[in-house]
């Protein structure tokens, strides 16, 4: 019986022989040691994925931040952000199969214009690629309209999904650049609006403790 079940809910459930072979593969690459029966990376997935060095600058200041400080002085440039992510997502899709998870992270991406983040996003969807922009959080509504909301009035995703990545004091942010404690930083969080429900976005918002 429970053959049966499994056969059939196989047959309901057909696994795409490219996502089956990449995870065989991401399994294979495991260390013998974290193939754990707890592992998900090559059973469920093959893990998450990230751009990398494509925008590396940031308008804040992060007291730990991974960055140097000569990465403020890269142009935030939306053909080369557009040409670089469409070349790191085909080589994903080459070597990590057709279905994974991916940051859109550098940077602060919301450094990029609007249509640039807007099409970043679309060329990693292109690629079978589910993306989250990685941010500070330090950004207008109105920002987000333009990303949600393309030139025509129409929404551009079925969904937008968003992580931030800041130390406790924002060293940098709008309105309280130097705050002496996480506290002070309380009323202009609570100032933050977020954009209505036509935008469609998903939030990992929030203030984090730590930076990621
Ligand atoms: S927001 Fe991120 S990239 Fe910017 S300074 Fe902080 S940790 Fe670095």
């Amino acid at each position: 019986m429970r053959n049966r079940l499994r056969r059939l809910r196989e047959r309901l459930r057909p696994v795409d022989p490219a996502f089956a072979a990449a995870l065989t593969r991401r399994w294979a690459e495991l260390p013998q040691g974290v193939r754990t029966p707890g592992q998900v990376i090559g059973r469920h997935g093959v893990g998450c994925e990230g751009t990398h060095g494509v925008f590396p600058r940031c308008n804040l200041a992060c007291t730990p931040c991974y960055h140097s400080r000569d990465t403020n002085r890269v142009r935030v440039d939306g053909p080369h952000t557009r040409a670089r992510v469409e070349e790191q997502m085909a080589t994903f899709e080459q070597v990590r199969g057709p279905v994974a998870h991916a940051q859109l992270i550098g940077g602060e991406v919301t450094l990029l214009d609007p249509d640039d983040h807007a099409a970043a996003l679309q060329i990693m969807r292109r690629h079978g690629r589910e993306p989250m922009s990685m941010t500070h959080g330090d950004v207008d509504p109105a920002y987000l309209h333009r990303l949600a909301v393309g030139p025509d009035g129409r929404r551009r995703f079925r969904r937008l999904s968003f992580a931030v990545h800041i130390d406790s004091l924002m060293f940098g942010r709008r309105g309280i650049a130097r705050p002496p404690h996480e506290r002070s930083l309380t009323p202009y969080a609570d100032a933050s609006s977020t954009p209505s429900a036509p935008c469609g976005a998903s939030s990992g918002s929030g203030r984090s403790s730590r930076t990621a």
